[in-house]
């Protein structure tokens, strides 16, 4: 008898667990917002760790592909990212 009840609270320990996890997540994922609105659409890397420094958005040069800082871009009209003044240049000839 007294392994049914040791039973019975495993049980119910295994269910209320599941449904911690399961409110975590539902928060975590109401809270980071919807997925089609944001701009480039990727991973949040600050929601994996949140011990680790920020990490700053790298972007691609779209003439030569090389992959820096977001802070060091330059842009053209369009919005296009460059490494550099020569790349837009050169890319919009
Ligand atoms: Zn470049």
């Amino acid at each position: 008898m007294k392994y049914v009840i040791w039973l019975v609270i495993a049980l119910a320990v295994v269910v209320w667990f599941q449904r911690t996890k399961k409110n975590i997540i539902n928060k975590s994922r109401s809270a980071s917002g919807d997925p089609t609105g944001g701009a480039g659409g990727g991973a949040h890397p600050s929601s994996l760790s949140g011990a680790s420094p920020p990490v700053e958005e790298m972007v691609a040069c779209a003439h030569c592909g090389l992959h820096f800082p977001a802070s060091e871009a330059v842009t053209d009209y369009a919005g296009t990212v460059f490494c550099g003044e020569e790349h837009r240049r050169l890319h919009a000839h």
